[in-house]
Order: C-alpha cells, then structure tokens, then sequence
C-alpha cells in the first residue's frame, strides 16, 4: 500500500492537480489582461503579481514535490523523449 508506485501516483496527482490550478489562474490572468488592454490599468498591476507569485509558488511546490519516492532527488521532465517517466534517472527505481 505504501510502496514506491503508491507515493508516485500520489505525486503524480498533486502534481497535475497543481498545473492545473496553475494553467486556469495563469490563463485567466492573461484574458484579463488582455481585455483591460492597457497596462497602465489599476487592475493590471495585480494580475500581474497574481500571475508572477503562481508562478514562483508553482515553481516551488514542483520543486519540493516533484522528487524521487525512493532517493529523493528531483525527477526533472515528466515527459522524456515522447516518453512519460517510468523510473528515476538517479536511483533506477521503478515508479509505474
Ligand atoms: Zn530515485
């Protein structure tokens, strides 16, 4: 139940689940922009700190998240070659 694929999929999940909330905030912030159509707007300057601080936290939580079950070390890209990750590129340890 706790093994090295159940904390992958686990991984996997947030990870998707974050790019998710990410990829809709970061679109809405751009269709708003874009709207407003004038970056001297009021509104303008918060969505983009909304925008600048979901990326830095998306680039963290990644960071913090997207890490090796078994050696702990960052996983790097989720799809290599046209290939989903199927094992460390660290420790060799099977993830699916
Ligand atoms: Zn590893």
């Amino acid at each position: 139940m706790n093994s090295i694929q159940e904390k992958f999929k686990k991984i996997t999940r947030n990870q998707i689940i974050a790019f998710i909330i990410f990829a809709i905030t970061m679109y809405g912030c751009f269709n708003t922009l874009y709207s407003i159509g004038d970056t001297g707007h009021k509104d303008a300057l918060i969505i983009t700190i909304v925008a600048v601080t979901m990326t830095i936290g998306f680039s963290i939580f990644t960071f913090k998240n997207w890490r090796c079950p078994n050696c702990n070390k960052f996983l790097g890209r989720f799809v290599n070659k046209g290939k989903f990750i199927k094992s460390c590129k660290s420790c060799g340890e099977e993830l699916v």
